[in-house]
């Protein structure tokens, strides 16, 4: 579903991600571990396309997203296709950025309505269902300021399933959460990962989580991936000396 292939992004002369190859098949639930600055949310934003590559390709589900191979040679994919791709993709930040100035309802109905050209009535009703299963279908006219920064998240995520994403891309969603707060956005995205077969790739420093959720573990350090399996394996017995002082420092 989603491939790498000899991706390499750089900013500058800082090169972050070399060569990088993996693939993540459909239904896969992969959490992405590694040191701060390894590339982590450069591979988030870059399937997002809030950032362009600058060699290789991703392809998602056998399309190339930003650029594709012409003659032989890398060129741009075109916008049009770009977006067309980008619909499958769902994605919750960091920070806590639902449009302030909008209820939830409407934080959860504009991209729907207007991207996908879905009727308000339709709209309205995924909205509501949605809520529902994150625990806050009585704030549905609420503005976010009014919500805790657990809740802005719990909406965060509702907004993004509302597009019925295939792919869902989670960077570090609760660390800008109060301690108490992190448990209620996690035990949602563990419900997600129970009752849906959404492909999911996690950036976390939650390891009980992903070792919960996921069915693969991708360990980085310098723009490459150092170690690929499953939780168990990669928690319990990492081969790489720096796969266990990384788990050293943040477990
Ligand atoms: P963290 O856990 O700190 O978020 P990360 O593994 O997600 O780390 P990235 O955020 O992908 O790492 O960043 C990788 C490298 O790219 C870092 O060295 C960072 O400074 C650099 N970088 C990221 N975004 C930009 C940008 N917009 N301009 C310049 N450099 C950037």
């Amino acid at each position: 579903l989603i491939s790498f292939d000899k991706v390499v992004k750089r900013y500058g002369d800082n090169v972050v991600l070399r060569e990088l190859d993996f693939t993540v098949l459909p239904g896969q639930r992969v959490t992405l571990i590694g040191p701060s600055g390894s590339g982590k949310t450069t591979i988030l934003r870059l399937l997002m396309t809030l950032e362009q590559i600058d060699g290789g390709v991703i392809w998602v589900n056998g399309d190339p997203l930003s650029h594709m191979y012409k003659d032989g040679e890398l060129v741009p994919a075109d916008q049009k296709h770009q977006r067309a791709i980008r619909k499958k993709i769902g994605m919750v930040f960091q920070q806590l950025n639902l449009f302030p100035n909008m209820t939830v309802r409407r934080n959860i109905t504009e991209a729907p309505v207007h991207a996908l050209g879905m009727s308000r009535e339709e709209a309205d009703e995924r909205a509501a269902e949605l809520l529902d299963m994150v625990g806050l279908k009585d704030r549905i006219d609420e503005h976010p300021t009014r919500l805790s920064g657990g809740q802005q998240q719990r909406v965060a995520i509702a907004r993004a399933l509302a597009m019925r994403p295939e792919i869902l891309l989670l960077d570090e969603v609760t660390s800008a959460l109060d301690p108490e707060l992190v448990a209620e956005v996690l035990d949602v995205l563990r419900e997600i990962a129970r009752t849906t077969d959404i492909t999911m790739l996690a950036v976390t420093h939650e390891m009980g989580f992903a070792k919960d959720v996921s069915h693969r573990v991708l360990m980085f350090d310098e723009g490459q991936i150092l170690e690929d399996g499953p939780p168990a394996r990669i928690f319990d017995e990492p081969s790489e000396e720096r796969t266990k002082s990384f788990l050293h420092a943040v477990l």
